[in-house]
């Protein structure tokens, strides 16, 4: 533990930060976290190990700029999570653009009026990077997504947004504390929350047969664990700076449909048509112009390309190392099941 003082944790209530608040209240830390509703809504923050003693629970919205000012009074450190993560919205200058970046300028705003402030960690995005693979190229921190537009990739451009703001306040203002960003790929394990996120919605989307077929497609995962310690790591080590981007492996969608089919989830609908080919590919190419917009442009610019990341950075800077993308995976199919949104396999 590196300090008595309060650390905040902005957005609790999410699938990311509630992990954030469960590490830091195990290892000893005073915990702030900021909510949109009363603490009586968050049980499952409220009961965690450690939560009766050290957790307080304030209310602010990245749409009131002036909410973030008492939750960060005394802290020591801001955790920045909360930021829209949905996809096909259908105002994204409101619904994503506005939150994400109105949000963070008042969050740097309240920081620079806090003394005690030391450090600022923010939770970025792999869409900050790119928001399209480039078959010949390795991601990294160097790279700012340049392409994405209120109409292509508006959950991207939220995210490229708002990390820029954040960094340009440092520039301009030379505030008393620092910056660093996690920028972590599809964040994926088991939940606190007991509602679904975007990224295990994906998966699940999968398990149930959303998908005409297997796509020749792939992502970077990253257990969500390992992505609230990189927080605390990013927070705790004080030679940290700059980016980080956060990916533990890549998975093609045929493994991902293997690895499932192989560990349990055989019965459930998994995608079985071969569309990895290029005729496949001609073929979905044409079908995303008939699925919701977002949706559309992700495949069109996704498929048939591999995107790939090099994060050695945040493994030597940080000294983390990252469980495997597959028991990732398979904990967040299991964990979907035990909360009912995944109906249990009909299989004794
Ligand atoms: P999440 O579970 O949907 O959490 C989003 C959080 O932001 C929630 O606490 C939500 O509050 C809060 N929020 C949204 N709009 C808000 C507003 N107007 N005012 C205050 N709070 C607001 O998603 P997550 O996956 O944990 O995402 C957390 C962060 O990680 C986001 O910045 C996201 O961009 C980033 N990220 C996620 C992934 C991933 O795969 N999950 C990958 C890379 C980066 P409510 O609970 O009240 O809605």
């Amino acid at each position: 533990m590196i300090t008595e003082k309060p650390v905040c944790v902005t957005g609790a209530s999410g699938f990311i930060a509630s992990h954030i608040v469960s590490q830091l209240l195990a290892e000893g830390y005073r915990v702030r976290g900021t909510v949109r509703r009363s603490p009586e809504h968050y049980p499952y923050l409220l009961q965690l190990p450690g939560a009766r003693e050290r957790l307080e629970l304030v209310e602010a919205d990245l749409l009131r700029s002036e909410s973030f000012l008492p939750a960060f009074r005394e802290c020591a450190c801001v955790i920045h999570t909360a930021s829209p993560y949905v996809i096909n919205v259908r105002d994204p200058e409101n619904d994503l653009v506005k939150p994400a970046l109105e949000g963070t300028a008042a969050v740097m705003e309240a920081a620079g009026k806090t003394a005690t402030l030391r450090r600022i960690v923010l939770t970025s995005s792999v869409a900050a990077i790119t928001d399209e693979p480039d078959s010949t190229k390795v991601f990294t921190e160097r790279d700012w997504n340049t392409r994405s537009s209120l109409q292509r990739h508006p959950y991207h451009y939220s995210k490229t947004l708002a990390e820029r703001a954040a960094w340009d306040y440092i520039g301009q203002n030379k505030p008393h504390f620092d910056l660093v960003s996690i920028n972590p790929a599809m964040v994926t394990g088991p939940s606190i929350v007991p509602t679904i996120n975007t990224t295990n919605a994906m998966i699940r989307d999968i398990i149930t047969g959303v998908y005409p077929g297997i796509l020749d497609i792939n992502w970077g995962f990253v257990d969500v664990r390992d992505t609230a310690r990189a927080h605390i790591l990013a927070m705790e080590k004080e030679e940290a700076g700059g980016r980080y981007l956060c990916s533990a492996g890549l998975m093609h969608m045929r493994e991902l449909v293997e690895l499932l089919r192989l560990s349990g989830y055989a019965d459930y609908p998994l995608p079985k048509r071969d569309l990895t080919g290029r005729l496949g590919t001609s073929l979905m190419t044409a079908l995303s112009w008939t699925l919701p917009r977002d949706t559309g442009t992700y495949i069109r610019t996704h498929i048939g390309r591999s995107i790939r990341y090099g994060c050695s950075k945040i493994k030597q800077e940080l000294g983390i190392s990252f469980m495997p993308v597959m028991e990732s995976i398979l904990e967040a199919a299991d964990d979907m099941v035990r909360k009912g949104h995944l109906a249990p396999s009909k299989k004794p």
